[in-house]
């Protein structure tokens, strides 16, 4: 099959795109518009395959979209882009409105008229696959229950309240126009080419220059997370095996404190990469202000796509941990040009957060 990924140059998307080349017949259209955010060097494994073609253009530009669904004869279309950084959403949400709702929007558009004019055959089997987070339902309690497809939206930041409207765009453009669309929500991926505002990579980073490893308040913020090839595998499954009008929660059962991600960040690096001055990475740990409307904690129950459509997490939190530290250890090329683009003096020491 043909399929179309957007956002295919940024962190999950390019997983997704190695994915597809590496693991199934399919051929992979990269529709991306290159943000701040995406790394074409994250795809050099599969740029030279004849099964993969890169098109720079805009999710909201309906006529670039069009044409790349119609040159390429899409078959599903695997949505993924979006201004994705928590902390950036608090400091500027102006993007995060016109890409994750607007663009969402017109993205959907610009599928609905490609989808109407397949012949049968094709148009039965064509299908939209909307890929969205956790985030979207707020926070859990310490002791509540983990979300499940039917907890009730709930999202607290400029980030996931856009993705929660984009989410409901999609829905309703299947529910109203008939557009064949799965859902999912994930929770937090970590993994190589993760881009290094983000906490893992970040502290990874930091920790390995000797500089200091920006927790937010207490880091008792509790997240759940999963290996990012573990959820470009559930996105396969969900894109071609789900079924319509139906979201799947997607996530690896690895339920952590912020500090002590860091903490066995550090400790991974300690054994690995012996420290040049400190005893520990972890006296490099500094606890910053907390975000504002940081939620408590995230958790998920990933039951349905395990049951559904036999999905499993292949990595626990402390091999996906391990393969990350090192992944990063030994691949300077990819991060030193991201990381030499601001200096340690500039960045933000908010920065990091999930
Ligand atoms: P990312 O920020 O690493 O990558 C986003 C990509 O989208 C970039 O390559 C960027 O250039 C592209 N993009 C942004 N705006 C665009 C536009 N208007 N037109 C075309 N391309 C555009 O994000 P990510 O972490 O890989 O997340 C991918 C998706 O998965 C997002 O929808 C996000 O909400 C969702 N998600 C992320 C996580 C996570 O932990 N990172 C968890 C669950 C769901």
């Amino acid at each position: 099959m043909n399929f179309l990924v957007t956002g295919g140059a940024g962190f999950i998307g390019s997983a997704v795109c190695r994915h597809l080349i590496a693991n199934t017949e399919h051929r992979v259209v990269n529709l991306d518009k290159l943000t701040y955010a995406a790394s074409l060097a994250s795809l050099s494994a599969i740029e030279n395959d004849r099964r993969y073609r890169f098109v720079r253009a805009d999710i909201a530009d309906r006529k670039a979209v069009g044409a790349a669904l119609r040159d390429n004869d899409i078959d599903v279309v695997m949505h993924l882009a979006a201004e994705s950084h928590v902390d950036r959403s608090i400091d500027g949400p102006s993007a995060f409105v016109d890409t994750n709702i607007v663009g969402t929007y017109h993205l959907l558009e610009a599928v609905r008229a490609y989808w109407a004019r397949l012949p049968h055959g094709p148009r039965e089997r064509f299908r939209f696959h909307h890929v969205s987070t956790d985030e979207v339902y707020g926070e859990l309690p310490m002791d509540g229950s983990p979300f499940t497809e039917a907890t009730p939206y709930a999202p607290s930041s400029p980030y996931s309240a856009s993705k929660a409207a984009s989410d409901h765009l999609a829905m309703a453009w299947h529910r109203t126009y008939g557009l064949p669309l799965v859902l999912s929500n994930c929770s937090n991926n970590y993994g190589p080419f993760h881009f290094p505002e983000k906490l893992i990579p970040l502290v990874i980073l930091n920790a390995l220059h000797g500089e200091p490893l920006p927790v937010y308040g207490s880091g008792e913020n509790v997240r759940d997370w999963i290996f990012v090839e573990d959820h470009a595998r559930a996105l396969e499954l969900v894109a071609t095996k789900g079924e319509t009008g139906r979201s799947y929660i997607i996530g690896g059962r690895n339920e952590r404190t912020n500090l002590s991600v860091v903490e066995a960040i550090c400790d991974v690096l300690d054994r690995i990469r012996p420290p040049a001055r400190a005893t520990s990475r972890r006296e490099l740990i500094r606890f910053v202000p907390d975000r504002p409307g940081h939620d408590l904690r995230y958790a998920t129950d990933a039951s349905r796509i395990e049951a559904e459509l036999g999905w499993r997490a292949k990595e626990t939190f402390d091999t996906g941990l391990e393969k990350t530290v090192r992944w990063f250890v030994e691949n300077e090329a990819w991060w030193r040009p991201i990381r030499d683009r601001r200096p340690a003096s500039e960045r933000p020491a908010r920065l990091g957060g999930t």
